[in-house]
């Protein structure tokens, strides 16, 4: 059998079955395939998602809805928020250090998000690059970082983050 890279989101793992040449979603209650090509990853991977945990499933794709130009990031930032790798700061002063995250591909790195009072920043390649998204108020910069820590804070401040989400008052923006 051919070596398969697994990625752990959440309760699931994501993987690409060579001998079957499908992507698939697993669980201990279920075994999903989706077609070969980025398409059929990305939909496995929103499988995970969902499956981990439906109300952030709601929240990206809501996210996704107002900010279509974040929709190729979309499933990273569930993956970052589904994998622990968001850490906000206790009670955060009004300038300066707002969350840390821990990078997505590289298990040595560590971004520092800060916020100034006005725009968040974060310490990533990405976030300065031309074609990062800018969202809504101010012209946010929105790496896939940034978007983890404000859909992270958002559910923080739900008081049953995992019940479903309806109302427009929930969206993370
Ligand atoms: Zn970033």
């Amino acid at each position: 059998m051919l070596p398969r890279t697994l990625h752990q989101i959440g309760v699931a793992t994501v993987s690409y079955n060579r001998t079957l040449r499908e992507w698939e979603t697993e669980t201990e209650q279920s075994l999903l395939s989706f077609p070969a090509g980025k398409s059929g990853e990305a939909a496995a991977r929103w499988k995970a998602i969902e499956l981990s945990n439906p109300a952030l499933f709601i929240i990206l794709k809501k996210m996704i809805a107002n900010y279509p130009e974040l929709q190729s990031r979309a499933w990273k930032i569930g993956e970052l928020i589904l994998n622990g790798h968001v850490k906000l700061v206790p009670s955060p002063p009004d300038e300066g250090l707002f969350a840390t995250v821990k990078s997505r591909t590289r298990d040595d790195v560590t971004h520092d998000i800060t916020f100034d009072g006005y725009h968040f920043r974060c310490t990533c390649e990405d976030f300065w690059k031309d074609n990062c998204p800018r969202i809504r108020w101010h012209s946010q910069r929105t790496c896939t970082h940034v978007a983890a820590t404000m859909a992270t804070r958002h559910i923080q401040q739900e008081e049953s983050p995992y019940e479903p989400i309806t109302t427009e008052a929930a969206l993370p923006y």
